[in-house]
């Protein structure tokens, strides 16, 4: 694996390479999930990128970006073990040279008003940011990205309109530990006892899916809240929504593809979980 620090040495070595190259963007603390973007990058393309950055503009919280989890060491070599071809390392001015770097502003639209975007305001700008300017420097012909962020790939996609970049999205299923709990760097943070309290997120989506009818949302919904409220957790969402547009809805009717969505503190640990549902 070749480690590129610096976006200009990392452009010229591109440009004597023609083969086909995916890229992971990652925010570190590497776990199954995201090696499993890298796995399906290797089966796709000759070349394999996968970028480390946390990147601070897109963390509304700012408790929440000193306390992200770094393992960088460790990192290094499950890349490595795992065939990555090339890691590109920036620091933060490298990718963020002056004020003016982190200026420019994304026209999201509804996506950006609902969920996510609703609960953490500027979260998505800071994403299109920081994946804008590493699309220029890898210009990549696929990017990985993981189901896990649901309404991050649809803002991605959306961006990569905006740029009119022809780049495909490869979107990968979402990794859990063996107790059903989707596997994220932040859950370094959460102990033992926790990590099993966290795997209930996923169990609640996979009941109201099973209980789920045309027009019996809302009811569900209350008492999973009430539920998740009892056992320790603060929610901030939990919605129903079509999967393509992420329109929001309580009422569905038969053949509608939607997403089950929920975001919820444990302590001061922000967790994120989706389901998809073919009614
Ligand atoms: P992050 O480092 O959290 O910014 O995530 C980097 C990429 O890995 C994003 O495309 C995520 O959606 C994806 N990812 C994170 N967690 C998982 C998971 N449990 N399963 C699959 N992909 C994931």
């Amino acid at each position: 694996m070749i480690i590129f620090k610096n976006s200009k040495d990392l452009k010229k070595y591109f440009e004597n390479i023609h083969d086909s190259v995916g890229f992971v963007p990652t925010m570190g603390a590497l776990h199954a999930g995201h090696l499993s973007l890298l796995k399906k990058c290797r089966e796709v393309c000759k070349i394999s990128v996968c970028s480390i950055f946390v990147n601070p503009t897109q963390f509304n919280n700012p408790d929440d970006f000193k306390k992200y989890p770094k393992t960088i060491e460790k990192d290094v070599l499950l890349l490595e073990e795992n065939h990555c071809d090339i890691l590109f390392l920036p620091d933060e001015n490298e990718i963020y040279p002056d004020e003016q770097s982190r200026k420019k502003h994304f026209d999201l639209g509804y996506l950006e008003t609902i969920l996510e975007g609703k609960f953490r305001p500027g979260h998505f700008q800071g994403v299109c940011l920081v994946v804008e300017k590493l699309l220029h420097i890898v210009d990549p012909d696929f990017l990985f990205l993981g189901q896990k962020d649901f309404q991050q790939c649809m803002v991605i996609k959306r961006l990569i309109e905006l740029m009119n970049k022809n780049i495909k999205l490869v979107i990968c299923p979402i990794l859990r530990e063996d107790n059903g709990l989707a596997m994220s760097s932040r859950n370094l943070r959460l102990n033992s006892s926790e990590r099993e309290t966290a795997s209930e997120l996923h169990h609640t989506l996979l009941s109201i899916k099973q209980d789920l009818t045309s027009d019996n949302f809302l009811a569900l919904k209350n008492k999973a809240i009430q539920h998740l409220q009892k056992i320790g957790f603060k929610v901030e969402y939990l919605d129903l929504a079509k999967e393509q547009s992420l329109e929001l809805v309580s009422h569905f009717k038969e053949g509608d593809h939607l997403v089950l969505l929920i975001a919820a503190f444990l302590g001061d640990v922000r967790l994120i979980d989706n389901l998809l549902i073919t009614s």
